[in-house]
Protein backbone atom coordinates (compact mmCIF):
# COMPACT_ATOMS: atom_id res chain seq x y z
CA UNK A 1 0.00 0.00 0.00
CA UNK A 2 2.90 2.37 0.38
CA UNK A 3 4.34 3.97 -2.61
CA UNK A 4 7.99 5.25 -2.65
CA UNK A 5 7.85 7.94 -6.16
CA UNK A 6 7.39 11.53 -6.23
CA UNK A 7 3.95 12.68 -6.86
CA UNK A 8 3.89 15.34 -9.42
CA UNK A 9 1.49 18.41 -8.79
CA UNK A 10 0.19 19.85 -11.91
CA UNK A 11 -1.36 23.37 -11.02
CA UNK A 12 -4.42 24.72 -12.39
CA UNK A 13 -5.02 28.53 -10.85
CA UNK A 14 -8.71 29.56 -11.00
CA UNK A 15 -9.55 31.60 -13.73
CA UNK A 16 -12.08 33.97 -11.85
CA UNK A 17 -10.40 34.02 -8.23
CA UNK A 18 -12.43 36.08 -5.70
CA UNK A 19 -12.19 39.89 -6.14
CA UNK A 20 -9.48 41.69 -3.72
CA UNK A 21 -12.36 44.05 -2.07
CA UNK A 22 -14.54 40.88 -1.34
CA UNK A 23 -11.69 38.87 0.11
CA UNK A 24 -10.51 41.78 1.96
CA UNK A 25 -14.41 41.68 4.04
CA UNK A 26 -14.25 37.96 4.33
CA UNK A 27 -10.94 38.48 6.20
CA UNK A 28 -12.33 41.26 8.35
CA UNK A 29 -14.14 38.82 10.19
CA UNK A 30 -13.76 35.14 8.56
CA UNK A 31 -15.47 33.29 11.85
CA UNK A 32 -14.63 29.59 11.87
CA UNK A 33 -14.99 27.58 8.77
CA UNK A 34 -17.22 29.05 7.09
CA UNK A 35 -15.43 30.90 4.39
CA UNK A 36 -13.35 29.34 1.95
CA UNK A 37 -10.32 30.03 0.13
CA UNK A 38 -10.54 29.79 -3.99
CA UNK A 39 -8.73 26.59 -4.26
CA UNK A 40 -7.93 23.17 -3.59
CA UNK A 41 -5.41 20.03 -3.98
CA UNK A 42 -6.81 16.81 -4.99
CA UNK A 43 -4.90 13.66 -5.24
CA UNK A 44 -6.73 10.19 -6.43
CA UNK A 45 -5.74 6.51 -5.24
CA UNK A 46 -6.67 3.16 -7.05
CA UNK A 47 -5.54 0.07 -6.04
CA UNK A 48 -3.17 -0.98 -8.88
CA UNK A 49 -1.93 2.83 -10.18
CA UNK A 50 -1.50 3.78 -6.51
CA UNK A 51 -1.51 7.30 -6.31
CA UNK A 52 -1.76 9.57 -8.74
CA UNK A 53 -3.74 13.07 -10.88
CA UNK A 54 -1.99 15.39 -7.75
CA UNK A 55 -3.12 18.68 -8.75
CA UNK A 56 -3.86 21.85 -7.15
CA UNK A 57 -6.99 23.78 -9.12
CA UNK A 58 -10.09 26.24 -8.30
CA UNK A 59 -12.45 25.06 -5.16
CA UNK A 60 -15.52 23.37 -6.25
CA UNK A 61 -18.14 20.30 -5.54
CA UNK A 62 -17.18 17.01 -6.20
CA UNK A 63 -19.47 14.89 -8.11
CA UNK A 64 -20.33 11.83 -6.31
CA UNK A 65 -21.98 8.79 -7.20
CA UNK A 66 -24.75 7.73 -4.75
CA UNK A 67 -22.77 4.83 -4.25
CA UNK A 68 -19.99 5.76 -3.29
CA UNK A 69 -18.74 3.94 -0.39
CA UNK A 70 -17.92 6.90 2.08
CA UNK A 71 -21.61 8.03 1.79
CA UNK A 72 -22.90 4.25 3.50
CA UNK A 73 -19.63 3.00 5.72
CA UNK A 74 -18.33 6.22 6.60
CA UNK A 75 -14.59 5.49 5.17
CA UNK A 76 -13.48 8.52 6.00
CA UNK A 77 -10.32 10.40 8.14
CA UNK A 78 -9.26 14.12 8.58
CA UNK A 79 -6.50 16.66 9.58
CA UNK A 80 -6.52 20.20 10.93
CA UNK A 81 -3.44 22.62 10.90
CA UNK A 82 -2.97 26.49 10.41
CA UNK A 83 -0.95 28.65 8.01
CA UNK A 84 0.13 31.62 10.31
CA UNK A 85 1.93 35.03 8.86
CA UNK A 86 5.00 36.45 9.63
CA UNK A 87 6.64 39.79 10.59
CA UNK A 88 8.45 39.85 7.33
CA UNK A 89 5.50 38.26 4.86
CA UNK A 90 6.08 35.00 5.03
CA UNK A 91 4.02 32.12 5.74
CA UNK A 92 4.52 28.98 7.67
CA UNK A 93 2.94 26.19 9.63
CA UNK A 94 3.38 24.50 12.58
CA UNK A 95 4.54 20.75 12.93
CA UNK A 96 3.33 19.81 9.52
CA UNK A 97 5.09 16.08 9.62
CA UNK A 98 3.40 15.73 12.93
CA UNK A 99 -0.18 16.14 10.92
CA UNK A 100 1.15 13.68 7.91
CA UNK A 101 2.36 11.30 10.29
CA UNK A 102 -1.42 11.18 12.00
CA UNK A 103 -3.02 10.87 9.08
CA UNK A 104 -1.11 7.92 8.07
CA UNK A 105 -1.99 6.14 11.72
CA UNK A 106 -5.84 7.19 11.15
CA UNK A 107 -4.99 5.67 7.25
CA UNK A 108 -4.05 2.60 9.23
CA UNK A 109 -6.86 2.26 11.19
CA UNK A 110 -9.40 2.77 8.80
CA UNK A 111 -7.62 0.09 6.58
CA UNK A 112 -6.79 3.03 3.88
CA UNK A 113 -4.04 3.01 2.10
CA UNK A 114 -1.02 5.21 3.61
CA UNK A 115 -0.21 8.59 1.52
CA UNK A 116 3.30 10.00 1.65
CA UNK A 117 4.63 12.39 4.15
CA UNK A 118 5.89 14.38 1.72
CA UNK A 119 3.24 14.43 -0.40
CA UNK A 120 0.61 15.24 2.21
CA UNK A 121 3.60 18.58 3.27
CA UNK A 122 4.02 19.87 -0.03
CA UNK A 123 -0.05 19.43 -0.70
CA UNK A 124 -0.66 21.86 2.08
CA UNK A 125 2.37 23.97 0.87
CA UNK A 126 1.47 23.97 -2.33
CA UNK A 127 -2.54 25.10 -1.09
CA UNK A 128 -1.29 28.24 1.07
CA UNK A 129 1.39 29.05 -0.96
CA UNK A 130 -1.63 29.66 -3.91
CA UNK A 131 -4.22 31.21 -1.40
CA UNK A 132 -1.87 33.12 0.04
CA UNK A 133 -3.29 36.34 -0.07
CA UNK A 134 -6.16 34.43 2.15
CA UNK A 135 -4.14 34.12 5.53
CA UNK A 136 -5.41 36.20 8.19
CA UNK A 137 -3.40 39.49 9.43
CA UNK A 138 -3.07 39.79 13.40
CA UNK A 139 -4.62 36.88 15.51
CA UNK A 140 -6.41 35.21 12.35
CA UNK A 141 -4.45 31.92 10.64
CA UNK A 142 -5.34 29.98 7.49
CA UNK A 143 -6.87 26.33 8.77
CA UNK A 144 -6.01 23.55 6.37
CA UNK A 145 -8.39 20.85 6.06
CA UNK A 146 -6.63 17.63 4.67
CA UNK A 147 -8.97 14.70 4.47
CA UNK A 148 -9.32 11.63 2.93
CA UNK A 149 -12.69 9.77 1.65
CA UNK A 150 -13.64 6.18 0.23
CA UNK A 151 -14.88 6.88 -3.75
CA UNK A 152 -15.21 3.69 -4.86
CA UNK A 153 -18.69 3.10 -6.49
CA UNK A 154 -19.89 -0.36 -4.58
CA UNK A 155 -22.37 -1.06 -1.19
CA UNK A 156 -20.31 -4.54 -0.22
CA UNK A 157 -18.98 -3.80 3.43
CA UNK A 158 -15.17 -3.66 2.44
CA UNK A 159 -11.93 -1.82 2.46
CA UNK A 160 -12.43 0.33 -1.05
CA UNK A 161 -10.04 0.08 -4.06
CA UNK A 162 -10.26 3.85 -4.68
CA UNK A 163 -9.74 7.13 -2.82
CA UNK A 164 -9.62 10.79 -3.11
CA UNK A 165 -7.89 13.02 -0.81
CA UNK A 166 -8.23 16.39 -0.69
CA UNK A 167 -7.18 19.49 1.23
CA UNK A 168 -9.03 22.58 1.44
CA UNK A 169 -8.57 25.80 3.42
CA UNK A 170 -10.59 27.99 5.63
CA UNK A 171 -9.74 31.53 7.01
CA UNK A 172 -10.32 31.69 10.61
CA UNK A 173 -10.33 33.81 13.32
CA UNK A 174 -11.44 33.10 16.79
CA UNK A 175 -12.87 29.28 17.02
CA UNK A 176 -15.28 30.38 20.08
CA UNK A 177 -17.92 32.89 19.56
CA UNK A 178 -18.66 33.75 22.92
CA UNK A 179 -16.34 36.54 24.47
CA UNK A 180 -15.06 35.50 27.48
CA UNK A 181 -12.09 33.54 27.39
CA UNK A 182 -12.50 31.03 29.89
CA UNK A 183 -15.66 27.88 28.23
CA UNK A 184 -18.21 26.12 30.10
CA UNK A 185 -18.09 22.16 29.80
CA UNK A 186 -20.84 19.77 30.63
CA UNK A 187 -19.62 16.43 31.04
CA UNK A 188 -21.53 13.95 29.48
CA UNK A 189 -22.68 10.63 31.55
CA UNK A 190 -24.60 9.01 29.26
CA UNK A 191 -22.47 8.87 25.63
CA UNK A 192 -19.17 7.88 25.41
CA UNK A 193 -16.90 9.20 22.08
CA UNK A 194 -14.47 5.90 22.19
CA UNK A 195 -14.01 2.47 23.55
CA UNK A 196 -11.12 0.57 23.88
CA UNK A 197 -10.11 -1.09 20.20
CA UNK A 198 -12.50 1.47 18.86
CA UNK A 199 -11.75 4.23 16.51
CA UNK A 200 -10.42 6.97 19.51
CA UNK A 201 -6.82 7.70 18.69
CA UNK A 202 -7.84 8.11 14.87
CA UNK A 203 -9.50 11.81 13.67
CA UNK A 204 -12.19 10.15 11.03
CA UNK A 205 -15.41 11.89 10.40
CA UNK A 206 -17.30 8.84 12.27
CA UNK A 207 -15.94 9.94 15.87
CA UNK A 208 -17.47 12.93 15.50
CA UNK A 209 -20.57 12.24 13.83
CA UNK A 210 -20.91 9.93 17.39
CA UNK A 211 -20.26 12.89 19.47
CA UNK A 212 -22.64 14.97 18.08
CA UNK A 213 -25.67 13.87 20.58
CA UNK A 214 -23.70 14.75 23.69
CA UNK A 215 -22.65 18.06 21.74
CA UNK A 216 -26.93 19.04 22.00
CA UNK A 217 -26.50 17.94 25.16
CA UNK A 218 -23.93 20.19 26.34
CA UNK A 219 -25.74 22.99 24.21
CA UNK A 220 -29.37 22.14 26.00
CA UNK A 221 -27.48 22.84 29.67
CA UNK A 222 -25.89 25.92 28.36
CA UNK A 223 -22.38 24.74 27.49
CA UNK A 224 -19.66 25.42 24.61
CA UNK A 225 -18.35 21.96 25.23
CA UNK A 226 -18.56 18.27 26.20
CA UNK A 227 -15.97 16.39 28.41
CA UNK A 228 -15.70 12.57 27.65
CA UNK A 229 -15.34 9.95 30.05
CA UNK A 230 -14.07 6.65 29.38
CA UNK A 231 -16.41 3.77 28.04
CA UNK A 232 -15.66 1.55 30.49
CA UNK A 233 -15.94 2.78 33.92
CA UNK A 234 -17.51 6.28 33.12
CA UNK A 235 -15.40 7.71 35.80
CA UNK A 236 -11.92 8.71 33.45
CA UNK A 237 -11.77 12.13 32.08
CA UNK A 238 -10.23 11.47 28.50
CA UNK A 239 -11.05 14.44 26.49
CA UNK A 240 -13.55 16.93 24.62
CA UNK A 241 -15.12 16.68 21.58
CA UNK A 242 -12.25 17.98 19.83
CA UNK A 243 -9.57 18.71 22.23
CA UNK A 244 -7.40 17.11 24.81
CA UNK A 245 -7.14 18.45 28.53
CA UNK A 246 -4.58 19.37 31.01
CA UNK A 247 -5.15 20.33 34.72
CA UNK A 248 -3.05 22.50 36.59
CA UNK A 249 -2.28 22.37 40.49
CA UNK A 250 -1.23 24.23 43.43
CA UNK A 251 2.35 23.14 43.11
CA UNK A 252 1.87 24.50 39.14
CA UNK A 253 2.15 20.23 38.08
CA UNK A 254 -0.09 19.23 35.39
CA UNK A 255 -2.01 16.08 34.73
CA UNK A 256 -3.37 15.16 31.37
CA UNK A 257 -4.52 11.69 30.81
CA UNK A 258 -2.84 9.31 29.29
CA UNK A 259 -3.14 8.31 25.14
CA UNK A 260 -4.81 4.85 25.41
CA UNK A 261 -5.90 4.04 22.06
CA UNK A 262 -9.34 6.25 23.27
CA UNK A 263 -8.23 9.71 22.62
CA UNK A 264 -6.60 11.36 20.08
CA UNK A 265 -2.80 12.34 20.29
CA UNK A 266 -3.30 15.82 19.79
CA UNK A 267 -0.20 17.80 18.35
CA UNK A 268 -1.02 20.34 20.83
CA UNK A 269 -0.99 18.30 23.38
CA UNK A 270 2.53 16.83 22.80
CA UNK A 271 3.74 20.38 22.13
CA UNK A 272 2.44 21.28 25.09
CA UNK A 273 4.44 18.31 27.16
CA UNK A 274 7.79 19.30 25.69
CA UNK A 275 7.26 22.97 26.26
CA UNK A 276 6.70 22.23 29.89
CA UNK A 277 9.15 20.39 30.53
CA UNK A 278 11.63 23.02 29.32
CA UNK A 279 9.36 25.10 31.84
CA UNK A 280 10.63 22.76 34.30
CA UNK A 281 6.51 22.11 35.04
CA UNK A 282 6.04 18.47 36.00
CA UNK A 283 3.69 16.75 34.27
CA UNK A 284 1.66 13.51 34.94
CA UNK A 285 0.47 11.49 32.43
CA UNK A 286 -2.19 9.58 34.16
CA UNK A 287 -5.84 8.77 35.02
CA UNK A 288 -7.71 11.55 36.35
CA UNK A 289 -11.65 10.71 37.53
CA UNK A 290 -14.47 13.29 37.17
CA UNK A 291 -15.19 13.00 41.34
CA UNK A 292 -11.28 13.99 42.02
CA UNK A 293 -11.70 16.81 39.45
CA UNK A 294 -14.92 18.08 41.89
CA UNK A 295 -12.90 17.53 45.12
CA UNK A 296 -10.12 19.18 43.69
CA UNK A 297 -11.76 22.54 42.63
CA UNK A 298 -13.42 22.81 46.21
CA UNK A 299 -10.14 22.34 48.48
CA UNK A 300 -8.45 24.52 46.09
CA UNK A 301 -5.78 21.82 45.60
CA UNK A 302 -6.50 22.56 41.36
CA UNK A 303 -6.18 25.83 40.03
CA UNK A 304 -6.50 25.49 36.24
CA UNK A 305 -7.77 23.20 33.94
CA UNK A 306 -7.74 23.52 30.06
CA UNK A 307 -8.36 22.63 26.53
CA UNK A 308 -5.55 22.16 23.95
CA UNK A 309 -5.84 21.71 20.18
CA UNK A 310 -5.16 23.32 16.52
CA UNK A 311 -8.31 24.82 16.52
CA UNK A 312 -8.59 27.18 19.76
CA UNK A 313 -4.98 26.37 20.90
CA UNK A 314 -5.16 26.31 24.61
CA UNK A 315 -8.56 27.16 26.07
CA UNK A 316 -9.24 28.03 29.79
CA UNK A 317 -12.15 25.36 31.20
CA UNK A 318 -14.02 28.21 33.80
CA UNK A 319 -17.17 26.14 34.68
CA UNK A 320 -17.67 22.43 34.46
CA UNK A 321 -21.53 21.25 34.78
CA UNK A 322 -22.72 17.74 35.28
CA UNK A 323 -25.53 15.85 36.15
CA UNK A 324 -24.27 15.62 39.57
CA UNK A 325 -24.16 19.37 39.93
CA UNK A 326 -21.56 22.26 38.67
CA UNK A 327 -18.44 23.47 39.98
CA UNK A 328 -16.24 26.49 39.47
CA UNK A 329 -12.48 25.94 38.40
CA UNK A 330 -10.48 28.70 40.70
CA UNK A 331 -12.24 31.67 39.64
CA UNK A 332 -14.00 30.84 36.75
CA UNK A 333 -11.71 32.86 34.16
CA UNK A 334 -8.23 31.82 33.03
CA UNK A 335 -5.07 31.03 35.28
CA UNK A 336 -1.59 32.32 34.92
CA UNK A 337 -0.03 28.88 33.57
CA UNK A 338 -2.65 28.68 31.39
CA UNK A 339 -1.98 31.94 30.12
CA UNK A 340 1.58 31.40 30.22
CA UNK A 341 1.65 28.12 28.36
CA UNK A 342 -0.70 29.91 25.94
CA UNK A 343 1.58 32.78 25.33
CA UNK A 344 4.76 30.60 24.77
CA UNK A 345 3.06 28.49 21.66
CA UNK A 346 1.45 30.97 20.29
CA UNK A 347 4.63 32.77 20.16
CA UNK A 348 6.72 29.95 18.84
CA UNK A 349 3.84 29.26 16.23
CA UNK A 350 4.10 33.15 14.88
CA UNK A 351 7.77 33.38 14.80
CA UNK A 352 8.16 35.59 17.41
CA UNK A 353 10.30 33.29 19.88
CA UNK A 354 13.01 31.30 19.59
CA UNK A 355 12.19 27.64 17.55
CA UNK A 356 14.07 25.50 19.90
CA UNK A 357 12.46 22.37 18.88
CA UNK A 358 12.50 22.81 15.08
CA UNK A 359 8.77 23.18 14.78
CA UNK A 360 8.36 25.74 12.51
CA UNK A 361 7.69 25.53 8.73
CA UNK A 362 8.57 28.07 6.81
CA UNK A 363 6.07 27.61 3.41
CA UNK A 364 7.79 30.91 1.57
C1 LIG B 1 -7.80 17.02 16.41
C2 LIG B 1 -8.23 16.59 17.76
C3 LIG B 1 -7.55 16.97 18.92
C4 LIG B 1 -6.42 17.98 18.93
O1 LIG B 1 -5.33 17.63 18.16
P1 LIG B 1 -4.29 18.73 17.68
O2 LIG B 1 -3.30 17.98 16.90
O3 LIG B 1 -3.72 19.32 18.91
O4 LIG B 1 -5.05 19.73 16.88
C5 LIG B 1 -7.98 16.45 20.13
N1 LIG B 1 -9.03 15.61 20.20
C6 LIG B 1 -9.72 15.23 19.11
C7 LIG B 1 -10.87 14.30 19.25
C8 LIG B 1 -9.34 15.70 17.85
O5 LIG B 1 -10.03 15.33 16.77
Amino acid sequence: MSQTLPIEFAQHPHPAPTAPEKRAAILRDPGFGRAFTDHMVTIRYSEGKGWHDAKVGPREPIPMDPASAVLHYSQEIFEGLKAYRTANGGAVMFRPEENARRFNKSAERLAMPSLPEAAFVEAVDRLVTIDRDWIPEGEGSLYLRPFMFATEVFLGVKPSSEYLFIVIASPVGSYFKSKDSAVSVWVEQEFTRAAPGGTGAAKCGGNYAASLQAQMDAYKHGCEQVVFLDAVERRWIEELGGMNIFFVFDDSSMVTPPLGGTILPGITRASILTLAKDMKIAVREEPYALDQWRADAASGRLRETFACGTAAVLTPIGTVKSRDGDFVIGNGGSGAQTEKLKATLIDIQRCRAKDTHGWVHKVF
